[in-house]
């Protein structure tokens, strides 16, 4: 992405703003003419000046001299406040507005993102905050630079070179002659620099990837105590990341360096020159403070403008990772027309082949029917492909090969938003957002009302442990058991009352006293839906109507419990082993005593 296309990805959210644009742009035009008054008033001052001197008139003749300069001067400045405040303010709220529209929209972005597109390298947490953040600051500075500085700028400039060419073309010649230096430079530092800035935005990306990384491992470097080893690798990066910024302040620095020489020898050359003149009688004195202002109004903007196209380019870097990321192919989930209204829960798999964007195939040819308002068991080993049967299912993911309908429909077909509202997950560990357990629970249903959120908590039986509490329904979440909050998603359930459920192992972290309460809650939650549960508790799997048994990705065995305990294949040996892990012989001698 060139320059001027990011400008032009950026015209849509000026738009709106163009009359405060064009306000902005005519106080600043107006300060750059005023800015042209003080180069005359200081010729006619020293002209004056000398003028009385020589007629050998004293003080009192200067007076009203001195009154009609100080009054222009005053005045001028105080036209000068009132543009610079108008000036900044309305520029302020450019860049506030655009600035808040393009952090929103890369949040409906984001939002609207399939999950794959998370998981990408590039656009982990870090990465994207550093890439959310950055790219809005820059842009910010792109809107500054592009639609309201460089305008007024460029005018400054070619008012003080005309000046300066009507005073005398030499000078003229002599400030114009500055011009190619500077930019030749300019253009020179910007291509030795193009390179390290943007390793530097991606070693900021990795750092704050890294950072947040850090924090959510916390436990586990503690317990191994890996402190030291993770150090080190914050410093390898950080390393790197002063090494970069080291020689781009150095390149700068001398850079910078060689600019302002070639402005001061422009300045010599100006004075020579005018003195020159002067001496030779074809002007008057007060020319050499005129032509130096003159040309300080020249390369005061040129300056200003170099400093943008420094600027601009590093803009360039993150404003690119920033359109890249809104523009992402692909990125955006698909949807389709169906808008389902009474959904059976029928789903059909036929020949399914996925693999994950990570590039591991977890279905080879997966055929299976789920039957509408039947339970469902996945049955098999860690890894074997049941979640991601579930993660196609709720349309997370897109099989590559294969059919995949619901009630007799492609699920490509639904729309994707409908077809959520009709289905709920309970997975083993469910996120719970910061706030309060009401709030949380009503993320179920966010138009319940207090009386809906407590019903539907005394169905997951959490009502009277909620009670207990001294904050009650105010208590924050996420300070809640891991039990407590696996009944806070199933509440949710309830309010959200979707006809097809998916339960990935909803109660595999649980204690046994918590799962028995679990099991009754889902128990009535099952009822007349259609249910796919994913678990290693038999309880759950014999309770199920139809159970399917996969092993690396495959279908292998399907039939009820009994069916597949008698067929003495995969399913038995899985089962038998979860009986023994239990210890069942034992208990059940206990339970006889
Ligand atoms: P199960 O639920 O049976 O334990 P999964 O469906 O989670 O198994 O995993 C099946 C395979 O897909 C495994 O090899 C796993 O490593 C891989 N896998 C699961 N989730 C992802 C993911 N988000 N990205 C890449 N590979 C994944």
């Amino acid at each position: 992405m060139n320059l001027w296309q990011i400008i032009r990805r950026l015209v849509p959210y000026v738009r709106p703003y163009r009359s405060l644009v064009a306000a902005t742009l005519l106080l600043t035009l107006i300060g750059a003419i005023t800015a042209q008054v003080n180069p005359f008033v200081l010729r006619y001052t020293v002209d004056s000046v000398q003028r009385l001197l020589a007629e050998g008139k004293g003080l009192r003749a200067g007076m009203p001299l001195l009154l009609l300069i100080s009054l222009i001067l005053l005045t001028k400045e105080l036209i000068n406040i009132a543009l610079e405040f108008g000036q900044k303010f309305f520029g302020e709220e450019i860049r506030i507005y655009v600035s808040s529209a393009l952090s929103q929209d890369a949040v409906r972005r984001i939002l609207s993102y399939r999950l794959g597109f998370y998981a990408e390298l590039g656009n982990q947490t870090g990465r994207l905050q550093t890439r959310l953040d950055k790219g809005v600051d820059s842009l910010m500075k792109l809107v500054q630079d592009m639609f309201i500085d460089i305008l007024p700028l460029l005018a400054n400039a070619v008012v003080a070179l005309g000046i300066m060419f009507a005073a005398s073309w030499e000078l003229g010649l002599v400030a114009l002659a500055v011009l190619p230096v500077y930019f030749g430079l300019s253009y020179w530092q910007a291509y030795r620099l193009s390179a390290v800035r943007r390793q530097m935005r991606k070693l900021r990306e990795d750092k704050n990837h890294g950072l947040l990384n850090l924090i959510d491992s916390a436990v586990v470097i503690k317990s191994f105590v890996r402190e030291d080893y993770e150090e080190q690798k914050q410093n390898f990066l950080q390393q790197q990341l002063r090494r970069a910024q080291l020689h781009m302040r150095k390149t700068n620095f001398l850079f910078d360096g060689l600019k302002s020489f070639v402005e001061q020898l422009g300045v010599v050359f100006i004075v020579v020159l005018t003195a020159y003149l002067v001496l030779a009688g074809r002007m008057s004195l007060g020319a050499i403070m005129f032509h130096i202002m003159l040309f300080h109004n020249v390369s005061a903007p040129i300056r200003q403008l170099h400093r943008m196209y420094d600027e601009l380019n590093e803009v360039h870097t993150y404003s690119e990772a920033f359109f890249e990321m809104l523009d992402a192919p692909d990125a955006v989930e698909p949807s389709g027309p169906v808008l389902p209204t009474h959904l059976r829960g029928t789903f059909e798999l036929r020949h399914i082949d996925f693999t994950y964007p990570s590039g591991t195939q977890a279905l080879h040819d997966v055929g299976l029917t789920i039957a509408a308002g039947k339970t469902t068991a996945l049955v098999g080993l860690s890894g074997a492909g049941k979640s991601t049967v579930i993660n196609l299912l709720c349309k997370l993911y897109q099989p590559q090969h294969g059919e995949l309908l619901l009630d007799g429909i492609p699920l490509a077909e639904y729309n994707t938003h409908a077809l959520r509202q009709n289905i709920g997950l309970v997975l083993q560990k469910n996120h719970i957002f910061k706030g309060t357990v009401e709030e949380n629970i009503r993320y179920g249903l966010m138009e319940a009302s207090r009386e809906e959120v407590q019903q539907a908590a005394a169905k997951a039986f959490l009502h009277e442990q909620i009670l207990q509490l001294p904050e009650g329904y105010e208590t924050d979440a996420q300070q809640l058991s891991g039990g407590q909050q696996q009944r806070i998603a199933i509440a949710r359930l309830f309010l959200k009352n979707p006809p097809i459920i998916f339960l990935d192992e909803p109660t595999a972290s649980l204690d046994a006293v918590t799962t028995e309460q679990i099991k009754a809650s889902i128990d009535a939650l099952k009822r007349g839906r259609t249910v796919v549960i994913i678990s290693h508790s038999l309880s759950q799997i014999v309770d199920a109507d139809f159970a399917y048994v996969l092993q690396q990705g495959q279908v292998v065995e399907s039939g009820t419990h009994r069916q597949l305990y008698e067929h003495d294949g995969a399913y038995r040996r899985i089962f038998d082993a979860s009986a023994r892990s239990l210890n069942i012989e034992k208990i059940a001698q206990t339970m006889t005593l």
